[in-house]
């Protein structure tokens, strides 16, 4: 019987209809089919893993091989009724619910009470439940009473992003498998294949970036692949269409920046920035990059390979780790590029900068002019001595560490002290320096004590600050601040900062 062709995006058309064809997932799938074969199935299975990987295909197999006509050793045959029916999603018998939709415990009561009739067709009805951690607690518990006694035609597979949101209760009752993300080199491999049999042009060293791009999620690398393909229409799909499609940054561009902080060029790794940012690219993609090309150069220079530019091992070790940091940060930066040029200023600069381009009463024409830190006095604040001495002196341990953010943040904030405790106070405009002082609460920490001696440390919100509470009013504010404030820095470099 002849089916009307319908258009599949590339990912549904090869989504693999047999375990044979499930990528990298070995170990899951090898057991699920000796289940099947020795016929020990479990009630309840638990599929957990990052998106993409395959977990709904395999829940699909499976129902498919359960209920085949005709399987061999444990696979579906794709061929009898039931196999066709599931594939297509029309069989009475397989139910697919997703989690995040149908999260009450009504769903679960109609489950429940359906669950009592023998299967229509089949031999067993399967529930897929996608998404399972998205459950109420309600409809959790409702299940829970279906799981500790479950009919022998029922098998249930739950498959699940956050296997640490599943009650244990329900973890309990079910066989778990835990799936893997995919390597590059596994997903390249399948782009080939998809490749050659639809006859898109594509070169290996595309399909490898896409496979690095995807990050062991197969199905986005196929959907990269198939925008890139309907985008290109026959034409050959070479790098740098995906640089210009993807938002990515080229790999000539990663290096040279990488090459920059390594060489500490300021001006030249701040022009990347810059022009990156100008042409719309992804800059949290683009430390992405950073990272995996740093992990490429540590392995070249481990195996004794040539780089781009001379450096040892554990310099590139140590801006591994900066790169890495930098990436928690800037997930939760509302300021993504000001965040990378910090950075890049703290990476790149052999000699910390003169403190104080960054004061409030400085004006933008003249941060050159002011070589000598300048100071805020310190607020005198409950009739306790101050001592700007050893604030100052901290300000010079600190740029002393060449911790020049860490500098940056201090600038903005107020020293308040007593004899036990140091309280850094900040405006509410300078909550971005307050929040990225707050990340380096334990090199803070150590150095406060340097100075200092044993005192708290306490990073808070100045007296008229703490009422203020417009969140929009004050990210505008700060926005527009920071900007100015990497404008003045970038003036300042260009008087400063002499190339060696
Ligand atoms: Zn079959």
């Amino acid at each position: 019987m002849a089916e009307a062709p319908t258009y599949q995006s590339l990912y549904r058309k090869w989504r693999p209809q047999r375990f044979a064809d499930v990528v990298h997932q070995e170990y899951t799938v090898r057991t699920l089919q000796n289940a099947i074969i020795s016929q020990q199935l479990a009630h309840a299975y638990l599929l957990a893993g990052p998106r993409g990987v395959g977990k709904t295909s395999i829940a699909r197999i499976l129902a498919k091989a359960v209920n085949c006509a005709n399987p061999q050793h444990g696979e579906p045959c794709n061929a009898c009724d039931h196999c066709r029916k599931i594939t297509k999603g029309t069989s009475l018998d397989v139910i697919e619910i997703d989690g995040a939709s149908n999260r009450g415990i009504d769903q679960i009561r109609r489950l429940r009470e359906e669950i009592a009739f023998v299967p229509a067709e089949t031999r067993y009805k399967v529930y897929i439940i996608d998404e399972v951690h998205m459950l109420t607690n309600e409809a959790f518990n409702a299940l829970l009473k279906t799981l500790e006694e479950p009919p022998q035609h029922v098998i249930f597979i739950f498959a699940t992003t956050e296997p640490h949101k599943v009650p244990l209760t329900i973890l309990s009752r079910c066989q778990a498998f835990e799936l893997k993300l995919l390597p590059p080199e596994r997903i390249a491999q399948r782009l080939r294949e998809v490749c050659q049999a639809e006859k898109i042009n594509a070169s290996p060293q595309v399909l490898l970036t896409i496979a690095h791009r995807a990050r062991g999620a197969l199905r986005d690398a196929m959907v990269m692949l198939e925008q890139l393909a309907s985008y290109k229409g026959t034409q050959k799909i070479e790098e740098n269409d995906l640089f210009e499609i993807m938002g990515l940054a080229s790999h000539e561009t990663v290096q040279s920046f990488l090459q920059a902080l390594l060489q500490k060029e300021s001006r030249r790794a701040l022009e990347i920035i810059g022009d990156l940012a100008e042409r719309g690219k992804d800059l949290e993609l683009f430390i992405d990059e950073l990272i995996e090309e740093a992990r490429a150069w540590i392995l070249a220079r481990l195996d004794g390979q040539e780089l781009p530019l001379p450096v040892d091992l554990p310099t590139l070790i140590e801006l591994s780790r900066e790169l890495l940091d930098l990436k928690r940060e800037i997930g939760r930066a509302w300021e993504k590029r000001v965040l990378l040029e910090v950075k890049a200023l703290e990476l790149t600069q052999f000699k910390a900068p003169s403190p104080s381009p960054v004061t409030e009463e400085i004006q933008p024409t003249a941060p050159a002019a002011a070589p000598t830190p300048k100071l805020k006095a310190p607020r005198p604040a409950l009739s306790e001595s101050t001592s700007p001495d050893k604030w100052t002196r901290l300000l010079e341990e600190v740029k002393r560490d060449r911790r020049s953010t860490v500098h940056a943040f201090l600038l903005e904030g107020h020293p308040v002290e007593t004899a036990d405790l140091l309280r850094i106070e900040y405006d509410l405009k300078n909550s971005f320096h307050k929040e990225g002082l707050e990340k380096h609460a334990k090199y803070l920490e150590d150095v406060v004590r340097r100075v200092y001696g044993e005192v708290r440390v306490e990073i808070a919100w100045a007296g008229n600050a703490r009422d203020q509470s417009d969140v929009s009013a004050r990210r505008k504010s700060k926005s527009a601040e920071i900007r100015e404030k990497i404008k003045l820095i970038q003036e300042h470099l260009e008087g400063e900062i002499v190339n060696p």
